[in-house]
């Protein structure tokens, strides 16, 4: 994770799959629970379904509780981090003595680290989107223990993988507008509807089902029953539909008037 003033400072050291690190992160670390401090983290949409229903709130009640939106650079979209409390230290909000309170279901940014991807974290990054690097936080020993991986193994480990699966079609959808000469412009509306259907999935469900969206797009049955009961569903659909909103690419078929 970034110390939040230090952004702009990472030079990261491009890292494949198979590059290898030693690193151990346990309890009895001296710096346990210190990354959990002065931190920037970039939420992704599967991030905020997994944190909102573990706590037991909507999305709309935990991206006004927990979170902060930022325009990500080169992008014009917005992206939200997780909003720290107002302590000495800047904590996380979930962050206690003894460890992460959401730890089964903690953010992607949380199971990379001390590893950043690109793709988020590194502002110049547009040629090679897909690299790892890492996170050089003098406070962080994990380095000095001996276990050794290679950054697979580490994904494999952290869960990452299914993170970044499901997450992978917003991913896309930032690499490809951060690609875009900055003249091309997305439309107020377009970002707000790219907002909804990325972090507030309760919102745009409502969007979809009890707006007059299903009278003006062709939906066939079977896909609204499934994003009518699937989150995971609703937000790679959510996805699908911003491309094609945003983009033009994809299908999307609007209904002929009546
Ligand atoms: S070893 Fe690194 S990742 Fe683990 S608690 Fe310490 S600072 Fe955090
Ligand atoms: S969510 Fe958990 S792992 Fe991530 S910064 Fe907060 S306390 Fe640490």
């Amino acid at each position: 994770m970034e110390k939040a003033d230090k952004v702009a400072k990472i030079e990261p050291v491009q890292l494949g799959l198979k590059s290898r690190f030693k690193f151990k992160c346990h309890p009895k670390v001296k710096c346990f629970t210190h990354c959990c401090r002065g931190i920037n983290i970039i939420l992704t949409p599967y991030d905020i379904i997994r944190l909102k229903n573990r706590l037991g709130v909507s999305s709309e009640q935990f991206l006004a509780i927990y979170t902060t939106p930022q325009i990500l650079e080169k992008t014009d979209l917005a992206v939200v981090t997780l909003k720290l409390m107002d302590d000495d230290q800047q904590s996380c909000p979930f962050v206690r003595d003894d460890g992460c309170l959401v730890y089964s279901d903690r953010p992607t940014t949380c199971r990379y680290y001390p590893l950043g991807v690109a793709t988020l974290s590194h502002k110049e990054a547009t040629a090679e989107e897909g690299f790892f690097f890492f996170v050089n936080e003098p406070h962080c020993l994990g380095f000095e223990e001996d276990q050794e991986w290679d950054i697979a193994q580490w994904r494999r480990d952290q869960g990452v993988d299914r993170h970044d699966e499901i997450n992978a079609e917003w991913t896309e959808l930032l690499v490809r507008k951060r690609s875009f000469p900055a003249n091309i412009k997305i439309t107020e509306q377009g970002k707000r509807m790219f907002f909804m259907a990325s972090y507030n999935i309760d919102t745009f469900r409502q969007f979809i089902f009890e707006s007059s969206f299903l009278k003006r797009y062709e939906i066939d049955p079977p896909t609204i029953a499934q994003i009518k009961s699937d989150e995971i569903a609703l937000l790679k659909f959510g996805m699908r539909w911003l491309k094609w909103l945003l983009f033009k690419e994809g299908e999307f078929k609007l209904r002929s008037p009546s």
